[in-house]
């Protein structure tokens, strides 16, 4: 149960045991098609998406790379840990960085953002970097009033959003919200093993790729447009990875994604009515209070001081629940529940339930009841019945049926 790698579903983890095939001829070429047009139904994007052998910071510093040069400036708005992270990867390749100060509870403030790109009359920031989702704070951002403040400002930076802990389970739009760069990985809410980055592209973004000095082989989205499939992937494909990804996408379409979203909002839903009950004074509280601002896949709850290691520890001891400790500004006062990808009312409801009994244990103020709270939240949603892919079945049954639930 934390932010990730998540849990990997079992057909994913037959997928990744498949034996290597002929990396140059054959079916693997059809592979990387498929996961391309995966990841285009993800993004919602028209254009050529691409798949790195890295992790979710390989994805940024490729994100950085083919689009900008040495003393460029990006600004990055923080809401968390995670946006002004990446802008320290960008220090490193010679960009100058910039921090939007943010609260660590609050989305971005789209009215500072606005007045601080009016002020670059000269037009000095070449990128703006965000998060859809920060994982060490649970804030939820909201791209396309983003994007408003930028073209409110007739700002020409492009739009670098990372979707690394969203992508799969919440509503992405790249092309609807005029993104230029979309960075996803593969071990969050895509149930896949960690090792695949992903990016979506705008056409501005391929144009600033024209003249960006930062570029190096390895990353460069031109050199993996080559016909060749072994250029594709910048020399030999992640074939294993591949694989586990293809079934991870099928895992997606057998549901249908709005339905997978009308999951994960349900559950977080759940997640946030279990700590809303339990809340007290000196006791817990959510670290994300706005509506509209938290995240669909990770909840954060601030702890008493002290308190989050023995929380942790108990419900990781005592019942084989793994849950996220906090992290930056977080760490020592709060904990993560991770609720994304292969994930359903089971696994969360339990992991509650263990929270609970861990919060009874250690002696932490809280009104008991929680989990009956995530009960009601969720009946609530059993009876709105949906959209789903069939249009037959509501979520829950979908959910039954593809996932063990309930
Ligand atoms: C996990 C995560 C990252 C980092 O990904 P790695 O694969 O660990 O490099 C970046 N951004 C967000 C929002 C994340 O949740």
């Amino acid at each position: 149960m934390i932010p990730g790698p998540t849990t990997l579903p079992g057909a994913v983890v037959q997928a990744l045991s498949r034996p290597a095939t002929d990396i140059y001829h054959g079916p693997l070429h059809d592979v990387s098609l498929d996961c391309l047009q995966g990841l285009s139904e993800l993004f919602g994007t028209r254009e050529r998406p691409y798949i790195f052998t890295a992790n979710g910071h390989g994805g940024w510093e490729a994100a950085l790379c083919n689009t900008l040069s040495r003393g460029d400036r990006v600004l990055a708005l923080e809401t968390g840990l995670f946006a002004p992270h990446w802008a320290e990867t960008a220090e490193t390749l010679g960009l100058s960085i910039e921090v939007l100060p943010g609260s660590w509870r609050r989305a971005v403030n789209c009215e500072a953002l606005a007045e601080r790109l009016r002020a670059d009359t000269t037009g000095s920031i070449r990128a703006i970097l965000t998060t859809q989702v920060d994982t060490a704070t649970g804030v939820l951002n909201d791209i396309p009033a983003i994007r408003g403040a930028i073209d409110g400002a007739s700002h020409d930076g492009l739009l670098m959003v990372d979707c690394i802990a969203s992508l799969g389970a919440t509503a992405f739009q790249f092309d609807a919200w005029k993104v230029d760069v979309a960075v996803a990985a593969s071990q969050k809410a895509l149930m896949t093993p960690p090792g695949l980055a992903f990016h979506a592209v705008s056409k501005k973004a391929r144009k600033a790729h024209q003249i960006a000095g930062l570029r190096t082989s390895y990353w460069d989205w031109s050199l993996r447009d080559r016909a060749d499939h072994y250029f594709w992937h910048s020399g030999t494909p992640p074939v294993s990875l591949l694989f586990g990804f293809q079934a991870a996408i099928q895992l997606i379409r057998e549901e249908g994604l709005a339905t997978v979203v009308a999951r994960h909002d349900a559950l977080a839903s759940a997640a946030r009515a279990a700590v809303e009950h339990w809340t007290m004074p000196g006791g817990v509280d959510l670290n994300v209070l706005t509506p509209g601002e938290q995240a669909g896949t990770v909840t954060v709850v601030r702890v008493p001081d002290g308190a989050a290691r023995p929380l942790v520890d108990f419900c990781k001891q005592t019942f084989g629940v793994l849950l996220g400790e906090g992290i930056g500004a977080l760490e020592g006062k709060a904990i993560r529940i991770g609720h994304m990808g292969h994930v359903g009312a089971p696994q969360l409801i339990g992991a509650l339930g263990c929270l609970e009994l861990g919060m009874r244990a250690i002696g932490i103020a809280h009104t008991s009841g929680g989990v009956e709270a995530a009960l009601a939240a969720l009946e609530g949603f059993a009876m709105e019945k949906p959209h789903t892919a069939s249009g037959e079945a509501s979520v829950i049954e979908i959910s039954k049926q593809k996932r063990g639930v309930v």
